[in-house]
């Protein structure tokens, strides 16, 4: 027999007098209380308030203990607001009651003030609050056990939800049964075998808003009835709050996410809980239902039954509404997890992974426009502007290359018509590109779906299913294509870089501008709900179910922000701030705000290959140089009056890479400094100031180094040739008086040295004098002295004395690939070695490197002092430099790379007639461009005209040379095949271009 068979107890108010006086010898006002199964009534005595529990006489003693057992427990464990029980005159916790024939248990319990939260319209703070007593409640039965709590077959026990399938046929209304049975089917298949491996405890079960107490301000202040307790899934506890704790939330995703945050707040819960939770609400109010629809049909005067069916099936109809799979992630989220599964680990793999451009060429490469409503007015395009389109168009006439692209998370301006439409930023990213760009899928996948969209433009969208080496799945979507690679098929292999589609017409049928969307899944995606919106509000959510698809681009932050200054404006302010003889390069003026490897970077994120910055030699914001600085300027910069390991340890390392006598090493801040250093000693040994230097070089730019170079005293503003300098004849193979690279061309050019000697005697009276050169001319124009030149010039100076100086500041490190010096291709060894640019990979450091005799001489007295030469940060820097030249073999890498480049730039020779000569070794290259090969008529305009084609498209070099016209390339040394061939392919079309403009 059930409770379901027999009658409620039904106790007249002098029954009930008469047993409060027997068993608990107390009298007081007697109120009714509704009940669906037991009596209950309450007690107001001049003591207190108490409620009289007389239990359904089918009611089994043992449950009635688990009750007043949980309730002490709770008691003891110290959670406020729960019912204590209170003994009978006998001591007992119980007593027996007849009535009508029946024998009922009677309990009398301590009244919980407060009112009932039904009564209250609910807030999220009060959800919170629920989900937080709820949270102590599983907490507190977390250490209790009973044998009572085991009820077999127990109606309410939600984990036999699917107990009450059978009654599902029982609710009235078609569309409501339908909805149920669907509901039934779900938890079958998806959630029903994932309940028994949840946790379980002894549970109230019952947390309606019948059974939560508040105060007078709405705070949740308690839980009554414990009629509903059996052993379950501890999840259960909150799934049953959710379920009349959202009842009538507004917003019931909102609701759902505060009362699940609230409780996991005070009790943990388990991923398999988080992601359980919302199914499991949903099946307590299909159960409510299923039950009450049920009973109805049986005691069809009870309408207590049907109170709670229309709220509920309304609930149902909305939560059915909502994106499941959202839910569920808001759900992990309110829990502490993150929304999906494979969040983190689809990231790092998208983070680390290669991917192959979408579109060609590289999108990273090509001005972008901004699409918005974010950034000041003018530099973003609206979106929803009709005219983009055609405005589109109109700068792609300027710049054929440009794309639109609009972020991800980007929030939608609401426009007029929509204005009370909530903004939300589409999950995707979007692209606006010319009409038949072909697309190619990022990474290697296969293909999951592929749809005609629903919409009047007839677009399509891909789905294409991928893993991680783990076997993780995610997915990339691309919607709104104009026509599908006829190849794709559902399941077929696709492979990184294989087409996947055109892009349609840039004007759609409603005038607006049609983009690509594109899209990153961590979850699994449905197909038509392949492209969705988020909500605001839930952004750390959907934005982990799709995280920014710019990993499938990897375009530079820049990309989605606008430069509140831009290039014009610095330049107006740095016209103002700065020198004028400080020049800026290129005509269209660039911003650089980023560095990685061989590229640099704009204010608009379009990245630019960079194949002239000899100065960061192992690459932009190189990651060990980086971490090294980093590291050392976090524990000590000072400078060198103190002992520090560092600074004889970068020497010592220097001095591993040079040739003996060489050994002594000086640190400077610059190249500059250390040339000045370098004829210091020099100067000091000789105890003479005469100096040798060839046409055309460059030492430096302090003053004295401009008068030692003739590339600046020789040219405008200069002051002229100092009379304790002597120029000598620059020996240019290609330019020079003679035309020849080998030892006889040489030893003929290094005659001038005598005269240069001469005239030094007829100053002096003395022949000893200091030679200084570069080992390869750079500002000369790249170029390469003829064979034993150095030799002859060297044997000469030493002849008289004199002391010869190598400047390395461009040359070293080995970037001429098959020298790590300059000095070594014409085998000799200098007496004076000079570092700079490379040395640091921009970070300011010079260093000078001499014999242990020099270093004595120089030793007359005077000190050597430098402030911040020699720093232990700037030490740090140059081993960090030399451990990436090492460990990544830079130097015979550069030697490959440059035998490449070098066989192509004699391709590009054979096609255009601008180009008289090709030369260089390694990463130490230039083209030099002349009128006629005859003449050599120097290019120049022709050479700046190149320079300036090849930076608009994204690859930047500059000229050197007395005319400027020798193309210079000194990229940095991590310059790969992949950048040797893209700039070939910009060198290529630069000619031709200019070629066909000349
Ligand atoms: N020597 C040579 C050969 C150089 O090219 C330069 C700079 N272009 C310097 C010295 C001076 O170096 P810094 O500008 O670092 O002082």
């Amino acid at each position: 027999m059930t409770s379901f068979d027999l009658p409620p107890p039904n106790l007249s108010e002098p029954e009930i007098q008469a047993l409060l006086i027997a068993h608990y010898g107390i009298s007081g006002q007697v109120t009714m209380l509704a009940s669906e199964r037991d009596q209950n009534a309450r007690v107001d005595t001049s003591t207190g308030s108490f409620v009289l529990k007389i239990a359904h006489c089918a009611e089994d003693e043992n449950f009635l203990d688990l009750q007043n057992s949980a309730l002490s427990h709770l008691e003891a464990v110290g959670l406020d607001g729960i019912p204590r029980v209170i003994p009978t005159l006998a001591g007992r916790a119980m007593a027996l009651a007849e009535w009508g024939g029946h024998v009922s248990w009677v309990r009398l319990l301590s009244y919980v003030d407060g009112q009932l939260l039904s009564g209250s319209s609910r807030t999220l703070a009060q959800l919170e609050a629920l989900g937080r007593y709820l949270g102590n409640v599983s907490k507190g039965l977390s250490s209790f056990g009973h044998p009572g709590a085991h009820r077999q077959g127990f109606m309410w026990s939600l984990d036999e939800a699917g107990a009450c399938e059978r009654f599902a046929e029982d609710i009235a209304d078609n569309a409501h049964r339908a909805m149920v049975v669907g509901l039934f089917a779900h938890y079958r298949l998806h959630v029903a075998p994932r309940v028994w491996s949840l946790r379980k405890s002894v549970l109230h079960q019952d947390a309606n808003d019948n059974n939560v107490v508040v105060d007078a301000k709405g705070g949740i202040v308690g839980l009554i009835d414990f009629g509903d307790m059996c052993f379950g899934s501890q999840i259960n506890e909150l799934a049953i709050a959710m379920a009349y704790g959202v009842l009538d939330a507004p917003d019931p995703l909102a609701a759902i996410r505060t009362i699940v945050a609230g409780y996991a707040a005070e009790f943990a819960i388990t991923e398999d809980e988080a992601e359980l939770v919302f199914d499991l609400m949903r099946m307590r109010l299909v159960m409510s239902v299923c039950i009450s629809s049920h009973q109805h049909k049986r005691f069809p005067e009870n309408d207590y039954l049907l109170i709670s069916q229309a709220p509920a099936f309304s609930l149902l109809e909305r939560l059915d509404r909502l994106d499941p799979s959202m839910v569920q992630a808001v759900c992990r989220k309110a829990a502490g997890f993150d929304a999906t599964r494979n969040f983190r680990a689809v990231v790092s793999h998208l983070k680390t992974t290669r991917i192959s451009a979408l579109v060609r060429p590289d999108l990273r490469d090509r001005p972008r426009l901004l699409v918005g409503c974010h950034g000041a007015a003018g530099q973003a395009a609206d979106p929803n502007f009709d005219g983009l389109p055609a405005w589109l168009e109109e700068l792609r006439s300027e710049e054929s290359e440009l794309f639109a692209i609009r972020p991800h998370s980007e929030t939608r301006i609401a426009d007029g018509a929509n204005a009370d439409i909530e903004p939300s930023p589409p999950l995707g990213m979007d692209l606006y590109l010319p009409a038949g760009t072909q697309l190619y899928s990022p990474l290697s996948g296969t293909v999951h779906c592929c749809t005609d969209g629903d919409d009047k433009d007839d677009d399509f969208t891909v789905v294409l299913r991928h893993q991680t080496p783990l076997g993780v799945p995610f997915y990339s979507v691309f919607s709104n294509l104009g026509t599908l690679a006829p190849s794709l098929e559902i399941g077929k292999l696709v492979q990184a870089g294989d087409p996947i589609g055109f892009t349609g017409a840039l004007k759609r049928q409603d005038g607006r501008a049609r983009h690509l969307r594109l899209q990153v899944r961590t979850d699994h995606p449905a197909c038509a709900r392949a492209i969705d919106q988020g909500q605001l509000a839930a952004k750390d959510v959907w934005s982990q179910i799709s995280p920014d698809p710019n990993l499938l681009l990897r375009l530079a932050p820049e990309t989605f922000e606008v430069d509140p200054h831009p290039p014009e404006a610095v330049l107006a302010k740095r016209s103002e701030r700065i020198g004028p003889s400080l020049s800026v390069s290129y005509q269209r003026k660039l911003k650089i705000v980023r560095g990685e490897g061989a590229y640099l970077f704009d204010h608009t994120g379009r990245r630019y290959l960079d194949c002239v910055n000899n100065i960061t030699h192992v690459g932009h914001c190189n990651p060990r140089v980086v971490e090294a600085q980093c590291r050392q300027a976090e524990r000590l910069n000072t400078n060198s009056r103190y002992l520090h390991d560092l600074m004889p340890r970068l020497a010592d390392r220097l001095v591993s890479h040079l040739p003996s006598p060489l050994s002594v090493v000086y640190f400077t801040n610059s190249g500059t400094e250390a040339n000045e250093l370098a004829l210091r000693i020099a100067r000091t040994a000789l105890n003479q100031k005469d100096t040798i230097v060839l046409d055309w070089a460059y030492h430096g730019n302090s003053g004295g180094m401009v008068e030692i170079s003739p590339y600046k005293f020789k040219r405008k503003g200069g002051h002229g040739q100092p009379d304790f300098v002597q120029i000598a004849e620059f020996p240019d193979p290609y330019r020079g008086r003679i035309k020849a690279h080998g030892r006889q061309a040489g030893r003929d050019y290094a005659q001038d040295i005598t005269r240069c000697l001469n005239a030094i005697k007829a100053r002096t009276g003395q022949r000893s004098a200091t030679f200084i050169a570069e080992s390869v001319s750079g500002v000369g124009g790249q170029v390469f002295l003829p064979q034993a030149y150095l030799q002859t010039v060297y044997e000469l100076i030493r002849a008289d004395g004199g002391i010869v100086i190598a400047d390395e500041v461009q040359c070293g490190f080995g970037r001429l690939g098959n020298a790590f010096w300059g000095f070594e291709l014409q085998g000799v060894v200098p007496d004076i070695v000079v570092l700079g640019k490379p040395i640091g990979n921009g970070h300011p450091i010079g260093a000078v490197v001499t014999t242990p005799e020099l270093a004595g001489k120089f030793a007359n007295g005077m000190e050597y002092f430098n402030s911040f030469g020699g720093n232990p940060v700037s030490m740090a820097v140059g081993l960090a430099v030399l451990d990436e030249i090492e460990a990544r073999n830079l130097q015979s890498e550069a030697l490959a790379t440059g035998s490449h480049l070098l066989a192509a730039f004699k391709e590009l020779k054979e096609r255009f007639a601008l180009i008289g000569d090709v030369r260089g070794s390694g990463l130490f290259l230039g083209i030099e461009l002349v009128r006629e090969r005859q003449t050599l008529e120097p290019a120049t305009s022709e050479a700046s005209a190149i320079v300036n084609h090849m930076r608009d498209n994204g690859v930047l070099i500059s000229t050197d040379g007395p005319h400027d016209n020798v193309l210079k390339i000194k990229p940095p040394m991590v310059f790969a095949r992949a950048e040797a061939d893209r700039l070939v392919s910009a060198l290529g079309a630069a000619f031709a271009a200019i070629g066909q403009a000349s």
